[in-house]
């Protein structure tokens, strides 16, 4: 089972203590605390918690230390945890009936490398990626009358995503299942497999989700 990442929101005041360190560390209690007006009474719990939960170290008769390397821990557990609600992007559709033809121009347009098909419903249908295109365009067969329903990946066999699960079960089911993007679908009434399209994660998603929060500030 997969450890429990746990991550500890910090006050202003640890917020500037940490900023204090960074800049200045090593530094004693004591100068922290003059900086801060504060007696070091009054900052010993916050250096504490600071301590414990890994963002400073402390040395005897040295003095607090800035620990990069939880920094860059506490930025990637908070990439992981984010929800594919707040990073999913608009999914390009079209209709089971369009022709392949019609299917690359689309691909082209879009600048996507997926496409997904819906029913007259909007309910999601099938999956097309520039593979089957480049499949489909590789026999004598015309284009403009063959339509992407018969080359599509279809239900049972999409791999989707909800908007409550995380970029972590993403980006692991987008590695074990060797594909570019994942559709995601809001369960709605109807037969099984009846899926609502809300939008698409692939790894440019992820990628992009992963460079925002780690050249975020982090103290
Ligand atoms: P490409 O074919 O351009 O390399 P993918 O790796 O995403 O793109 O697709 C590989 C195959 O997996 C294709 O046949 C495609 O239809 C299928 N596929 C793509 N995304 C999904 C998905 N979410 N669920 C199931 N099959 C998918």
């Amino acid at each position: 089972m997969a450890k429990e990442v746990v991550i500890i929101k910090l006050t202003k005041r640890q917020d500037e203590i940490l900023q204090i360190v960074k800049q200045n560390g090593p530094i004693t209690g004591r100068e922290i605390a003059e900086k801060l007006s504060l007696t070091r009474a009054a900052l010993r719990p916050d250096l504490a918690i600071l301590t414990m939960s890994g963002n400073l170290d402390a040395r005897p008769r040295v003095g607090y230390f800035f620990n990069e390397k939880y920094q860059v821990k506490r930025q990637v557990e908070r990439f992981l945890l984010q929800k594919v609600n707040d990073y999913k992007a608009v999914p390009i559709v079209v209709g089971k009936s369009t022709s392949v033809y019609d299917a690359i121009v689309q691909l082209y347009l879009e600048d996507v490398g997926t496409l997904y098909a819906v029913d007259t419903n909007g309910h999601l249908a099938g999956v097309i990626s520039r593979k089957d295109l480049l499949r489909a365009s590789l026999g004598n067969r015309d284009l403009h009358e063959l339509p992407i329903s018969v080359i599509m990946t279809r239900m049972p066999n999409i791999i989707t995503i909800t908007p409550e699960e995380t970029l972590l079960d993403a980006a692991k089911k987008l590695i074990h299942n060797h594909i570019d993007s994942l559709p995601v679908v809001k369960d709605v009434d109807g037969p099984p497999y009846t899926y609502l399209l809300v939008g698409r994660i692939t790894k440019t998603t992820i990628t992009r989700a992963y460079l925002e929060v780690m050249e975020e500030k982090s103290v």
